[in-house]
């Protein structure tokens, strides 16, 4: 299986194993597969797969012809193994028949990132092994992504994190996840704005005398290495509703980033058995003005209740209109009856947290509540499946007020808070980050 650039009409080719070393193409594109394989969804064992409660059996299956040609082929069964080691249920909502969630958090850190990060760890650990050389993350983080690849790298010997945080920016639990993994993980209490951490990793990643001393690379969510884990659950989750309800399902998939939403229209690519796609932004409506205009016009960062999805300039949108086009034998015309755009303000969001217990026994993050409206909003088709993007525990301050109780933490997160948090207090420049890359990996 080759990979290819946003950028470039497939005449360059990457394996996958350079597209997850690399992360972004030299050419500032995305790497997205050259063709999709289609498989035969209809097999037997992809069936008995899928009704196995932890996504491995199913992964192994599913995401084989992605890997094809790797050095980390013989691997990937105990990459997937060690990688998906926690249930994704798939729930029914008894009071809407033909409507279920799929619960993405109940891994390390409660949110879908974990899913993600913990596969691409595995696969650059593995990476690095085989190649006789370490290598040093670097994150930037606004709060969920770090926690996550924080908790996935803690345990991979050759592979160091250091994370960059805005100080005093994150919430007291986020900032606990990301200084409690032990000697391998270094995060950095950061002045300045989250553009500040991320600038500087953006530079640091460009200076070629650091990322060559420190074997730098990026586990930012635009890696392959973090979106082909996430077409699993996706494609597990089509195959049990086919079983279900005969039909294929409508999937509503909260959004920032595109790329959990990506990911199932991948799974879809791929023939899963996935009707339409519905994404739910907040109150940042890039994705739903594309949809109504046709002009993808960014406009400043909106700060909504659903944080996670604070974005007004989606990173992986190359990757859609690549895949709605001629590349892959397809148009804009498709995309436009397999997908739409939905933007969710806060007011909403807030009603159905406070809604959810009554009406559907539930208690909603905010991002996922923003997929909840949407779902409504859209007519409520069915059979469809609301994509449950991280553990409402995860948001106690804005959910605990709005359902008037508090929200038991997850025994996996819990944890993770009991252990010690240590931080290091840091001034954003490259001659520091250098400095303090020395002192990290001597
Ligand atoms: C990151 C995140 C999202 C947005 O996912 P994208 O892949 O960026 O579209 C939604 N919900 C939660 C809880 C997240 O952490």
């Amino acid at each position: 299986m080759k990979y290819t650039s946003t950028r470039n009409s497939g005449t360059e080719t990457v394996s996958f194993d350079q597209a997850v070393s690399l992360g972004l193409a030299p050419d500032g594109g995305l790497y997205v597969p050259v063709a999709f394989p289609t498989l035969d969804v209809s097999s037997e064992d992809l069936a008995k797969a899928s009704q196995e409660t932890t996504l491995a059996p199913f992964a192994k299956l599913a995401l084989k012809p992605f890997v094809k040609g790797s050095a980390i082929a013989k691997e990937f069964d105990s990459i997937c193994e060690a990688a998906f080691d926690f249930p994704v249920p798939l729930k029914a909502i008894a009071q809407h028949p033909g409507l279920s969630v799929l619960e993405l958090f109940h891994g390390p850190t409660a949110a879908f990132k974990d899913v993600g990060a913990r596969f691409l760890a595995q696969t650059l650990a593995r990476l690095s092994k085989l190649e006789g050389r370490r290598r040093t993350i670097l994150v930037a983080t606004s709060g969920d992504t770090g926690g996550a690849v924080a908790s996935a790298f803690a345990d991979q010997n050759e592979v160091s994190v250091l994370i960059l945080y805005p100080k005093g920016k994150i919430s007291a639990r986020q900032e606990h996840q990301l200084t409690a993994m032990g000697s391998r993980v270094r995060a950095l209490a950061t002045t300045g704005s989250f553009d500040d951490c991320q600038a500087l990793v953006k530079a640091a990643l460009a200076d070629e005398d650091l990322v060559k001393t420190h074997g730098l690379a990026s586990a930012n969510s635009i890696s392959v290495g973090r979106l082909l884990p996430q077409m699993a659950y996706h494609a597990k989750a089509s195959l049990q509703m086919m079983a279900k309800h005969g039909k294929p399902a409508t999937f509503v998939i909260p959004t920032g980033n595109l790329g959990n939403a990506t990911a199932a229209l991948w799974a879809k690519k791929a023939g899963f058995p996935i009707k339409h796609v519905v994404l739910a932004t907040n109150a940042n409506r890039t994705l739903p003005d594309y949809f109504e205009t046709g002009r993808n016009t960014a406009r400043p960062t909106i700060s909504t209740l659903a944080n996670a999805m604070d974005v007004s300039a989606p990173s992986n949108f190359e990757r859609l209109l690549n895949l709605y086009s001629e590349a892959h034998g397809s148009s804009l015309t498709e995309l436009k009856t397999e997908v739409s755009a939905l933007s969710v303000p806060d007011d909403e969001i807030k009603k159905a947290i406070q809604n959810g217990p009554q009406q559907y026994h539930e208690i909603w993050c905010p991002h996922t509540a923003a997929g909840v409206v949407a779902f409504e909003k859209t007519g409520s088709k069915i059979p469809t499946v609301i994509a449950a993007t991280a553990h409402p525990a995860k948001f106690e301050t804005i959910v605990e007020p709005l359902v008037g109780h508090s929200v038991p933490v997850p025994a996996s997160l819990a944890e993770i808070l009991k252990r010690p948090s240590v931080r290091h207090e840091f001034e954003p420049n490259l001659a520091n980050l250098s400095a303090e890359l020395d002192r990290f990996l001597a």
